[in-house]
């Protein structure tokens, strides 16, 4: 499938304050990271497969891959940032814009965030 129309705007991360953790931690991934978009299925393609269920959703942010959250029994987004070495995945929950990097064990937030102007 071509996407049509405009290109979704690159989003660009920075390490989010983190209380308990000492400063100075940085991810060393923020400039390799790719805008996915929203992906075509909105489900953990290993738990479909299996008849499992899922609680939360996140997207790596190499290939658009989209596995389920640690909370979850099939911890696919960890899975699948182990075996394929894709450090950072970010939430696509509703009202949820973080990322966090399975690599630096950081949450990262987006700079500026939705509806900014350009
Ligand atoms: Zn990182
Ligand atoms: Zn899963
Ligand atoms: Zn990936």
């Amino acid at each position: 499938m071509k996407a049509e129309g405009a290109e979704p705007s690159m989003t660009e991360y920075r390490v989010a304050f983190d209380a308990g953790r000492p400063d100075g931690r940085a991810c060393i991934h923020l400039g390799e990271l790719v805008s996915p978009g929203d992906p075509a299925v909105r489900g953990c393609s290993e738990c479909l497969e299996s008849g499992k269920r899922w609680l939360h959703l996140r997207q790596c942010l190499s290939c658009g891959h989209v596995g389920c959250c640690d909370s979850s029994r099939g911890k696919h987004a960890q899975d699948h940032a182990e075996s394929s070495g894709h450090p950072v995945a970010r939430s696509i929950e509703r009202g949820e814009d973080w990322a966090w990097c399975y690599a630096d064990e950081l949450f990262l937030t987006p700079n500026g965030g939705p509806g900014m102007a350009t």
